[in-house]
């Protein structure tokens, strides 16, 4: 047992709450679908919202489930002065937690696929942490809890604990956040909220969110090619499920954190319509992001032709997970599209006709 140090956990918590404080909210930018001229005034009118999570500090969705993963971590009496701090991820997470372990003084190990983008492990570097890099991606998670069990350090272990460390019932998580941001827009309640799942811990938090409070919006989830997520949610054997190539999303094993019985929906997407989605946002709105907000982007688009194709009106809410300066040398670089056997542009026709029309398909 650990010797409980009261005034580093005072101290610790009161630096994770300042740094809450210090921060703004997250804006939800606003993407009216264009009503087509000939439609007339009936036609139904589907706005998709983003919020932009890029925002951030450490420039993604996961500075929050740091934050969480380590108040988590302190008030359960496992992190204390000096502790080591080790994490299995695929990058974003890990710079958010080692921005967190600097601000508390602690060591912080990340241990990763050897895959994970050079800008990531910079980053990580940036920050104050050391970067762990294994071969098969399949083996983070043992050697993250064997590294940390050597050290007597502390594995936070997200793919467990997202889902657990997150307050799902409000305590202005992402879901509360949203709803009290739309509440003066048309339809203050959305027809859908879609995200994707890498931990699943943000998908868990607004399902659990959406039924606590009554609301009728559905939850769909949006999954890459590879992810073992799609499959076991379809109820089909996916044995050798080889993991993402979208960063942040889609994962080799169906995670702890992904709560199915909260999900009403799950769309597979390409990951060369990912990244024409996420080129779209960049070309027509300037918001350059990484390629798993392509994917919800795509994913929202797809239900928003759909609710016109059923004559409805509404908002579907999505997210921007995080910037596109973190792919420099995987999706934003061509050679890269090319060796990968990806080729966005029959799906950036897809998403042009459907923004411009309300219509799907190629
Ligand atoms: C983690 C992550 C996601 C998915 O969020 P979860 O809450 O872990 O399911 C999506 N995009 C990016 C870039 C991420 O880092």
């Amino acid at each position: 047992m650990r010797p409980i140090d009261r005034a580093w956990v005072h101290a610790a918590v009161q630096a994770l709450t300042a740094d809450a404080n210090r921060s703004a909210d997250t804006h939800l930018l606003r993407l009216p679908l264009p009503v087509p001229a000939e439609s007339g005034a009936s036609a139904p009118q589907v706005t998709v919202y983003l919020k932009d999570e890029s925002t951030h500090p450490t420039g993604s969705l996961k500075h929050r489930l740091a934050r969480s993963l380590f108040l988590y971590g302190i008030c359960n009496g496992l992190i204390g002065p000096g502790t080591t701090i080790v994490e299995a991820s695929s990058g974003s997470t890990a710079i958010s937690e080692a921005h967190v372990a600097a601000m508390l003084g602690l060591p912080f190990v990340a241990v990763m696929a050897r895959t994970t983008s050079p800008e990531k492990v910079a980053l990580i570097e940036r920050e104050g942490g050391r970067a762990h890099l294994v071969d098969d991606p399949g083996e983070v998670y043992d050697v993250a809890r064997r590294l940390a069990a050597e050290c007597d350090g502390h594995y936070l272990d997200q793919f467990t604990n997202a889902a657990r460390a997150t307050d799902w019932r409000g305590n202005n998580n992402i879901a509360e956040s949203i709803f009290t941001q739309l509440a003066l827009e048309p339809h203050p309640v959305p027809e859908w909220i879609v995200v994707g799942a890498g931990t699943g811990g943000t998908s868990a938090t607004i399902g659990r969110y959406l039924r606590y409070r009554g609301y009728d919006t559905a939850l769909a989830v949006v999954d890459p090619e590879g992810s073992a997520f799609l499959p076991a949610f379809a109820g089909e054997e996916a044995p050798s499920a080889r993991g993402s190539r979208i960063e942040g999303i889609g994962r080799p094993r169906v995670e702890p954190s992904f709560e199915p019985g909260v999900v009403d929906r799950m769309l597979g997407i390409p990951d060369a319509a990912s990244v024409a989605a996420m080129r779209f946002l960049a070309a027509r709105f300037g918001r350059r992001s990484g390629p798993s907000t392509g994917t919800n982007l795509y994913g929202a688009l797809y239900l928003a032709c759909e609710l016109v194709a059923a004559g409805r009106s509404g908002s579907i809410v999505s997210l921007v997970c995080d910037g596109t300066e973190r792919y420099d040398a995987s999706v934003n670089d061509d050679a890269w599209l090319a060796a990968q056997g990806l080729d966005p542009a029959p799906y950036a026709d897809i998403v042009e006709r459907a923004w411009a029309t309300g219509v799907w398909g190629g």
